[in-house]
C-alpha cells in the first residue's frame, strides 16, 4: 500500500494549488457575493484545464483521473470554501463524463469541448417537486413527437440554469425523464442531455426562476419547468428506458468529488481556527492552551485525516473501475462514493460549527468570513446529490443486501 501521490499527481497538485491560491483565493468572497460572476470564473477554470479533468483529450479534456479531479476539487474548495467554484468544477467532472460514456458521437463532439473550455455548463435535472430521493418514481415525461423528443414536467433545485444561459455556448441538464409507465419504476427512466441554450441560442419550451439561497451565492439554483423542450434523438444518453443506471453512476462520481470539496473547506476552516486559537488571548493565555479547544482540534484533525483517505480511496476505486479493472464493480464505486460524501460532508459541517465557536462572537459577522463555508457545505448536508439517509441506504443495501434493506 502506498499513501504517497505519483510524481505526475504531485505535479498536477502543485499546479492546481498555485492556480487556486493565485486566482481564486484572493477573490472567493467576491464569488460568494456574486460580485465576480461565476461565468468569468468558469473561463479561468477552463483555461487552467480544470473542467472535464477525466474527459478524453478528443473532447477537450485532460485525459486525467478521478483522483486528480478529487485533488483539484479539494484545492479549489480550500481557495473558495463557499464552495461555488469547486461545485462548478465538480459538476463539470461527473455529468460530462456520463455524456462521454453514454452519449452519441454527435452530442459529445459538439458539447464537451465547450464544457471543457468553460463556455458551456452541464447541470443535473433530477429532483422533482414531490421529492429528490426516490428517483425511480420521477414523473417528468419525455414523449416522441414527430422526429423529436419533447420534455414535459417540473424539475426543482437545478443548479446552474442561469449560469448556462449566461455562457457563450450555453449548455443544458442531464434530464432524468419517464419514458415508460410509472409502475415500471426505474425500468421506465431515460436520460437526455437536454440543451437549454445551444450555440448561443436559447431553446423554446422551458421556463426558469432561481431560488434565493442562504449561502453559496456564486452558483444559482432554481426551478425548471419543461413545457415541451425539444431534444434531438442524438442527445439521448444510453438506451431508451435504460437511464436509471446512468443517473446513479453520475451521482456516485459527483458524491466522491463533493467529498473532496468538503475536505478542502474543512481544511480551510481548521487552518483559520488554528491561526486564531494561537493568537486569541483569554484569561491571560492563548485559547489553544485550553484542552476544551486543543482536544477538539485534535479530534477534528484526526477525523479529517480519516475522511480524506476515504475520499481518495473512492476516487481511486472509480479510477480502477473506469480504467477497466474488473475487480472493482460499479457497486464498489457507489459504496465508496456514498461513504466519502457521508463522512466528509458531516465532518465539514461539524468543523464549521466548532471553528465558529473558537472565534466566538466574531464569527457571527460576515467580515471574519468563517460562517460562509458553513452555508455552502450545508447544501450537501441537507440534500444536494443525495441526502444523508440515502447515502446510508446505499451503503447498507450494498453491504447487508438488497433483500433485507
Ligand atoms: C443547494 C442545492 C443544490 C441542488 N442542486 C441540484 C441540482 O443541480 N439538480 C438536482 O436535480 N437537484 C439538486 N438539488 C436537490 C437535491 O438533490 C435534493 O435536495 C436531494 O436529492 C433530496 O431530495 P429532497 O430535498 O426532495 O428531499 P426528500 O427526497 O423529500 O427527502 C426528505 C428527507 O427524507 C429522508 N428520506 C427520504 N427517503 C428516505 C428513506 N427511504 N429512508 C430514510 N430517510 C429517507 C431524506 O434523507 C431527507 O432527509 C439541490 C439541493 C440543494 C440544497
Amino acid at each position: 500500500m502506498d499513501f504517497g501521490l505519483s510524481r505526475e499527481d504531485k505535479l498536477f497538485l502543485d499546479a492546481v494549488r498555485s492556480f487556486a491560491g493565485r486566482v481564486i483565493a484572493p477573490r472567493w468572497v467576491e464569488v460568494d457575493e456574486g460580485r465576480w460572476p461565476i461565468e468569468e470564473v468558469a473561463a479561468r477554470l477552463g483555461e487552467a484545464g480544470l473542467l472535464g479533468i477525466p474527459l478524453s483529450s478528443k473532447y477537450g479534456g485532460q485525459d486525467g483521473t478521478f483522483l486528480q479531479a478529487a485533488l483539484a476539487a479539494e484545492e479549489l474548495a480550500y481557495a473558495d470554501p463557499s464552495l461555488a467554484t469547486p461545485v462548478y468544477m465538480l459538476l463539470e467532472t461527473a455529468w460530462p463524463y456520463m455524456v462521454q460514456r453514454y452519449g452519441r458521437e454527435e452530442a459529445k463532439g459538439e458539447v464537451l469541448p465547450e464544457v471543457a473550455a468553460g463556455r458551456a455548463f452541464i447541470g443535473i435535472g433530477s429532483t422533482e417537486p414531490q421529492g429528490g430521493s426516490d428517483v425511480a418514481s420521477f414523473q417528468t415525461k419525455a414523449v416522441k413527437e414527430g422526429g423529436l423528443w419533447r420534455l414535459y414536467g417540473e424539475k426543482n433545485m437545478v443548479t446552474g440554469v442561469t449560469t448556462m444561459l449566461n455562457l457563450p455556448y450555453g449548455g443544458g441538464v442531464i434530464a432524468i425523464t419517464r419514458t415508460g409507465r410509472l409502475e415500471d419504476k426505474h425500468r421506465g427512466i431515460t436520460v437526455f442531455l437536454a440543451l437549454l441554450k445551444r450555440k448561443g441560442r436559447v431553446a423554446p419550451g422551458f421556463s426558469h426562476r432561481d431560488w434565493e439561497e442562504i449561502g453559496r451565492h456564486g452558483l444559482p439554483t432554481g426551478y425548471l419547468t419543461l413545457e415541451g423542450l425539444p431534444v434531438e434523438e442524438a442527445f439521448m444518453l444510453g438506451e431508451l428506458n435504460g437511464g436509471f443506471k446512468i443517473a446513479m453512476e453520475g451521482f456516485n462520481l459527483a458524491r466522491t468529488i463533493i467529498g473532496a470539496a468538503s475536505i478542502g473547506a474543512a481544511r480551510w476552516l481548521l487552518d483559520r481556527g488554528l491561526e486564531w486559537m494561537r493568537q486569541r488571548v483569554v484569561f491571560g493565555k492563548p485559547i489553544a492552551s485550553y484542552q476544551g479547544i486543543s482536544f477538539k482540534f485534535a479530534e477534528l484533525h484526526a477525523r479529517l485525516e480519516a475522511a480524506r483517505l476515504a475520499v481518495y480511496k473512492a476516487a481511486w476505486v472509480a479510477d480502477r473501475h473506469y480504467g477497466g479493472d474488473s475487480a472493482f464493480t460499479l457497486q464498489d464505486v457507489a459504496t465508496a462514493g456514498a461513504t466519502a460524501k457521508y463522512l466528509a460532508v458531516s465532518l465539514a459541517v461539524e468543523t464549521a460549527l466548532e471553528v465558529m465557536k473558537w472565534f466566538g462572537g466574531a464569527s457571527y459577522f460576515k467580515e471574519t468570513n468563517v460562517a460562509r463555508p458553513l452555508l455552502g457545505i450545508l447544501s450537501y448536508y441537507v440534500g444536494a446529490e443525495g441526502a444523508e439517509n440515502i447515502l446510508k441506504l446505499i451503503i447498507a443495501r450494498n453491504i447487508i443486501g438488497r433483500e433485507l434493506v
